[in-house]
């Protein structure tokens, strides 16, 4: 070795040893400072996070190589077991959630499918609410039946719903979705955290760790489409679950056989997004409640769900268990379908896409897209009107967004109103 060649080695260990001295985010209690600092630990000096596209690693030995292949936070071994950028982005969110472990997966799906196949078996039983997001709605409803898993639905809002539907020792899971969509229908999660005996899990997409952290209410599993506001870029597709290293651990095998894991590139697209989750929050929550309140003053809307108004029917709740109000919203134009339609037609700056969370403001009219299928009755089951828009508040000036959908509103529902 050259002497040349041995000073840049020492200068790179000295690099190296610097990285561990980072700062230690346990130290701090807000979740935006957290998300800068979280998953960090088993990098080099990088900022950014570094991308491990092997599907696979050198094993040191065959013993060692046998307890690599079954442990859950080995992310040397096999990249559908674990990886390490992977694991840097789950490494965050557990930080970030308050708990002990996080498992990430290839969607949001993946997680939610994950912890329902994996936890509930033939005989077992699941209470879940009416007012879910449609994908985990038809794997209860169509899949879980044919796995002999008995699911019943309840009333989400209503309290004491979910502690009444509990069968004591078959009910394997209790899962909830707070808010929900596509109404903003809030859970109590004191009250869900209480429940004891079945396992408590909650689809929190709505509600990032900045808003919401469910296991501070005692409920046992944390969820996350983290294709939307986690990750916040309309660039990754993911999903995570947290809680107790416990039940992580016990969820992993199972994971591993679904394979379902998160690709690396998505994760490290994931931790990018988590850095700047705070102030997207932020602004998404004050550009919401800006246009909230416009619509709610507007002649031709007829109702405008948002947390953060008070005329939403659970707005002490949202005070109580969110600490900002999300950039989500819902309302119903007068004029029904047709003024929908026209609705997404008139809007200029909102794109209509499916999904939420991301640097754009997003415009739905599920009654001729999404759920363009339903009858009336079961549009109305839903909680979907004919001139039900739900939007997904963006990073443009709140001035901008406002503008444009309000002028669309009074384009779409000139005659109506
Ligand atoms: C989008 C979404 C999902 C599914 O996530 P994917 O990443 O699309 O698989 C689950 N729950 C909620 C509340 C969602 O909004």
């Amino acid at each position: 070795m050259s002497t040349e060649a041995g000073w840049k080695e020492a200068s790179w260990e000295e690099a190296s040893q610097e990285s561990v001295a980072a700062p230690d985010p346990a130290g701090f209690a807000h979740p935006d400072t957290v998300a800068v600092l979280a998953g960090r630990r088993s990098g080099g000096a990088e900022l950014a996070p570094a991308l491990f596209p092997t599907t696979t690693f050198r094993i040191p030995s065959l013993e060692v190589g046998q307890r690599m292949a079954l442990d859950p936070s080995e992310s040397h071994y096999y990249t559908r077991n674990g990886n390490p950028t992977v694991a840097a982005f789950e490494e965050a969110m557990a930080e970030l959630e308050g708990a002990e472990a996080s498992r990430a997966f290839a969607s949001g799906m993946g997680a939610v499918s994950c912890v329902i196949l994996g936890l509930c078996s033939a005989g077992d039983h699941i209470v879940a609410q009416r007012q879910l997001y449609s994908g985990t709605q038809f794997l209860l409803q169509a899949v879980c039946p044919r796995f002999g898993i008995d699911v019943t639905l309840v009333d989400g809002t209503e309290p004491g719903a979910f502690q009444a539907a509990v069968r004591p020792g078959r009910t394997m899971l209790v899962f909830a979705e707070s808010p929900a969509n596509p109404r903003l229908d809030l859970v109590d999660l004191e009250e869900l955290g209480a429940i004891q005996g079945p396992l408590t899990a909650v689809d929190s997409t709505f509600a990032p760790p900045s808003i919401t952290r469910p296991l501070d209410y005692g409920v046992d599993l944390s969820l996350h489409s983290a294709t939307k506001g986690l990750g916040g870029h309309n660039d990754a597709t993911l999903g995570v679950v947290s809680g107790s290293a416990e039940l992580i651990a016990s969820l992993w095998g199972f994971a591993v056989l679904q394979g379902a894991n998160a690709a690396p590139f998505d994760a490290m697209n994931g931790l990018r997004g988590l850095r700047t989750l705070g102030v997207r929050l932020e602004r998404q929550s004050a550009t919401a409640q800006q246009l909230a309140e416009a619509l709610f003053d507007h002649s031709g809307v007829e109702s405008v769900r948002y947390p953060g108004l008070a005329s939403h029917p659970q707005h002490d709740l949202a005070q109580r268990q969110m600490r900002m109000f999300g950039g989500l919203l819902a309302f119903d134009l007068a004029g029904g379908n047709e003024a929908g339609e026209r609705f997404v037609e008139a809007v200029k700056l909102a794109q209509v896409a499916t999904s939420l969370g991301g640097p754009e403001t997003l415009v739905t009219h599920p009654a001729s897209t999404t759920h363009a299928g339903l009858t009336p009755e079961e549009l109305a089951a839903a909680g979907i009107g004919p001139g039900t828009i739900r939007v997904s508040v963006g990073l443009e000036h709140g001035d901008d967004v406002v503008a444009d959908l309000v002028h669309a509103a009074d384009k779409a529902t000139a005659e109506f109103a």
